[in-house]
């Protein structure tokens, strides 16, 4: 039976928003998700701050992420990343690609993620970095060509972050939720490490045992489904709860005067 892709660009829609709640993205960054049907191809909102995606603006890409119908809307310019990781890595589901400030200073100086408290094993022990320069010289530090893509899903391999030195994260997942329970507590843990190096040059870390066991948290508990029903509510009482599922949810052309029409109809049935 095909997915229900309504619910499906609802549930991608809220993800975007709620890691721009938790101050993981701000007017740039995006979270995409391989499409449920097809693992040939998946769905990335047009252009826009993801605190403002609604579930009618992604656009279907192949993984040589190209639009599968014309879009009639501005696109991401570093969609590549998102394209080249499905491509690579078959188990990845969803893809987020941010700058948070958390992680600033570790990029700025080449410093080791390690995780310090148990959630953040989520981003993996010493997570690679990934350097646009090594490899392309000097551009606009936008991964914007298929083989800079490429470049970064190799340097990412079977991690589940990668560091982008000057520039920010890449973070997958097997799920929306499993990406944004790892963007939201990597980020966290970023904020803790740097805040402890600041007060002690010895950072305590987990070991790597602790890391894998602590890691599957994720998997293993309820606690991704309590964060999620958590994260949700704070982006409602922020005001920004995603508009009800329309009936048919189709990339829209014109989307931004059909997100307006949901919003004021949604404010009607308050
Ligand atoms: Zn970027």
């Amino acid at each position: 039976m095909a997915t229900n892709l309504v619910e499906v660009r609802r549930e991608l829609s809220l993800a975007n928003r709620i890691v721009a709640n938790e101050g993981i993205i701000d007017a740039f960054g995006h979270v995409s998700m391989r499409h449920p049907d097809n693992p040939n191809r998946y769905l990335l909102s047009r252009s826009r701050a993801p605190e403002l995606v609604a579930p009618e603006d992604f656009i279907e890409y192949d993984l040589e992420s190209q639009p599968i119908r014309e879009p009639g809307a501005s696109q991401y310019s570093e969609r590549v990343i998102h394209g080249e990781i499905y491509k690579a890595r078959p188990e990845v589901n969803s893809v987020c690609h941010h700058h948070c400030p958390a992680f600033m200073p570790l990029l700025a100086t080449g410093t080791d993620y390690v995780p310090v408290f148990h959630l953040g094993a989520v981003g993996g022990i010493k997570p690679p970095f990934w350097d646009q320069h090594d490899e392309f010289g000097d551009t606009n530090m936008l991964v914007c060509k298929p083989e800079e893509g490429a470049s970064l899903a190799r340097a990412l391999g079977s991690n589940w972050m990668v560091l982008m030195k000057r520039h920010g994260v890449t973070v997958v997942g097997t799920s929306v939720k499993d990406c944004v329970f790892r963007c939201v507590y990597s980020a966290r843990n970023a904020e803790y490490q740097v805040r402890a190096l600041t007060i002690g040059d010895r950072i305590a870390s987990l070991s790597s045992g602790e890391t894998q066991m602590a890691g599957n948290i994720v998997v293993q508990t309820t606690g991704l489904t309590r964060s999620w029903e958590y994260w949700s509510m704070r982006v409602a009482k922020a005001g920004g709860a995603v508009p009800a599922a329309a009936k048919s949810a189709k990339p829209a052309r014109a989307p931004a005067a059909k997100a307006t029409k949901k919003k004021k109809s949604a404010a009607r049935r308050k």
